[in-house]
């Protein structure tokens, strides 16, 4: 593709971001895949999803779903890339992953807007989601220093030993609608520089970014077949599970869709890592900054709409403090504006589909019916212009139990429940006990309390006095039990770890023949 062809594709993708109108009807566009280096209609039979602008819940583009010959034909071209790619020197990768941070930054508010257009978050949101997303590519770039290996000299009478990390080949990522940018870039850069070819399957709900991202890759100068985009649902993503070409699947979604890719692709023989839900508590200490305490819970429980990972939907208050709190966080959510993501004056979009605006409600009604307290009710919220958009607002729920559906599943919405416990005790045990292990914080003014929390929970990430600690590109990122299957985290040391195999070298330069007869186990001599 030309420098022209992917201006062309810029400006497609700028000119809807602007075009979206309140209620204007909009020209629907089809969003096709990436294969080999150019947009590929597929042959998927003409089977395809809607993609709408959650905001004002007009539909504004079909999405081809991809056949498995489709995936055949993604995978084989990313195959063949592989056979050069896996070879390239750590300086000419380098080069592509510095030239596509710098593209990817220059771009960064376009791609915050495609990705407003068809999630529905904030734009400031959907800007630091770009910002998380190039500190991997940050990361990658040091994939000189990360790959480097161990030697040790003499081992053996003129035997070095040493050892190096090899790509895998072509591999899979199969992500989320939640973070359309930043999710699918916990993967690629750093497998990309590793020296593997890359596959990935987006979510059908908020595709395009990922359209724009591969362009951004091949004006950046990556080979044709090194990233590629196949769009879909469970065929493609059933036909990357068991291709035998596809050595490794990274995967980030719900849990029991994570649980059955672990297990459908560990049985195909592939190197799995399945990131699944969560169900975030944030635990409350009496002693705690109670004015930091509520604006965190705020900030973090209705971010994005409560549609984050990390988000915090338990806040469990320990003795007394909730009497204190629940008023400090009703009063904030009364300052929050819902509606559309692309104006300023928003601190909450809506939700990304219908579906889920139902569901999410359902959820709200069940714990009413099960004797919650409805401190604040989202319901009814009507958006003056906006009136078709899937809008829920902020819901806050005191006196949750545990038994209620509101705390055991996992709602992906704007509602945050409060839990009360007699003791510190009860409020880790309660943490402990749940299925699902992502992030957990804790709110505390006590150093020796914080640091037994941070020893005794079993979460995969903690924080202290900080509501969503999702880790910076250079430390791993991931859940324990539920929330994660299988036994790397993304980025980081892991990640390279992930994309990587490692191999062992003993050698002899130069050495007199062995002479003689000798079955024995080698020793060293
Ligand atoms: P999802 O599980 O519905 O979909 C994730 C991906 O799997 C999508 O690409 C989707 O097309 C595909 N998929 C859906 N159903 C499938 C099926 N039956 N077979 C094969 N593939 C299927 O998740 P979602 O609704 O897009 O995203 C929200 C979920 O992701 C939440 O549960 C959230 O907690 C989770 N999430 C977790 C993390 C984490 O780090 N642990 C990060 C982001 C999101």
């Amino acid at each position: 593709m030309t420098g022209v062809e992917n201006q062309l594709g810029a400006d497609r993708i700028a000119n809807r971001n602007r075009a979206a109108a309140p209620q204007e009807a909009t020209r629907i566009d089809r969003i096709e895949h990436w294969i080999g280096g150019r947009i590929d209609a597929g042959s998927g039979g003409g089977r395809a999803g809607t993609v709408y602008d959650p905001a004002s819940g007009v539909a504004i583009a079909q999405v081809s779903f991809a056949s498995a010959s489709d995936v055949d034909r993604a995978v084989a071209s990313a195959k063949i890339a592989f056979e050069e790619w896996g070879r390239s020197t750590l300086a000419k990768r380098t080069a592509i992953l510095f030239r596509f941070r710098e593209l990817v930054s220059g771009a960064a508010d376009d791609l915050a807007r495609t990705i407003v257009r068809e999630h529905g978050k904030v734009l400031a949101d959907a800007r630091g989601e770009v910002q998380r997303a190039l500190e991997v590519v940050e990361f990658a770039c040091g994939i000189p220093q990360l790959m480097k290996g161990e030697f040790s000299e003499n081992v053996s009478t003129n035997v070095d030993s040493y050892s190096i990390r090899q790509p895998l080949g072509v591999v899979a990522g199969i992500t989320p609608f939640n973070f359309p940018i930043m999710v699918p870039m916990w993967m690629y850069p750093i497998a990309i520089a590793a020296g593997n070819c890359f596959v990935l399957k987006p979510s059908e709900k908020d595709p395009s970014v990922s359209m724009r991202v591969a362009e951004l890759w091949q004006e950046a100068g990556l080979p044709d077949g090194v990233f590629n985009v196949v769009q879909g649902d469970r065929v493609s993503v059933d036909r990357l599970l068991e291709h035998p070409d596809i050595a490794a699947v990274s995967f980030v979604g719900s849990t029991p869709i994570a649980r059955r890719i672990y297990e459908t692709g560990t049985k195909h023989g592939k190197r799995v890592q399945a990131l699944g839900g969560a169900k975030n508590h944030m635990v409350v200490l009496p002693d705690a900054d109670l004015e930091l305490a509520a604006d965190s819970a705020v900030n973090a429980g209705f971010g994005s709409a409560g549609q984050r990972c990390m988000a915090i939907s338990v806040l469990v208050a320990v003795g007394d403090v909730a009497d204190r709190l629940v008023p400090l966080i009703r009063e904030r959510i009364g300052a929050l504006t819902t509606g559309d993501g692309m104006s300023p004056n928003s601190d909450m979009g809506p939700l990304v589909s219908r579906d889920q605006l139902e569901r999410v409600k359902r959820f709200v009604d069940e714990g009413e019916a099960a004797g919650a307290t409805v401190v604040t009710d989202g319901r009814d919220i009507r958006v003056s212009g906006r009136e078709n958009g899937f809008f829920l607002g902020p819901c806050l729920f005191d006196h949750v139990s545990p038994g209620m559906s509101v705390y055991r599943e996992e709602i992906f919405g704007p509602v945050l429940c409060v839990v009360r416990t007699d003791s510190y005790a009860d409020a880790v045990k309660l943490v402990n006990d749940s299925p699902y292990a992502n992030g957990v914080a804790v709110f505390t003014n006590d150093g020796g309390a914080a640091r037994t929390f941070q020893n005794q929970i079993q979460v995969g990430m903690v924080g202290i006095n900080v509501p969503i600690p999702v880790p910076m590109a250079y430390y791993s990122f991931g859940g324990w039990k539920d929330s994660l299957f299988g036994d790397a985290h993304v980025h980081g040391a892991e990640g390279v770890k992930f994309y990587t195999r490692g191999k062992v070298v003993t050698s002899r330069w130069p050495a007199p023949h062995l002479r003689g007869k000798n079955l024995g186990f080698p020793t060293v001599s």
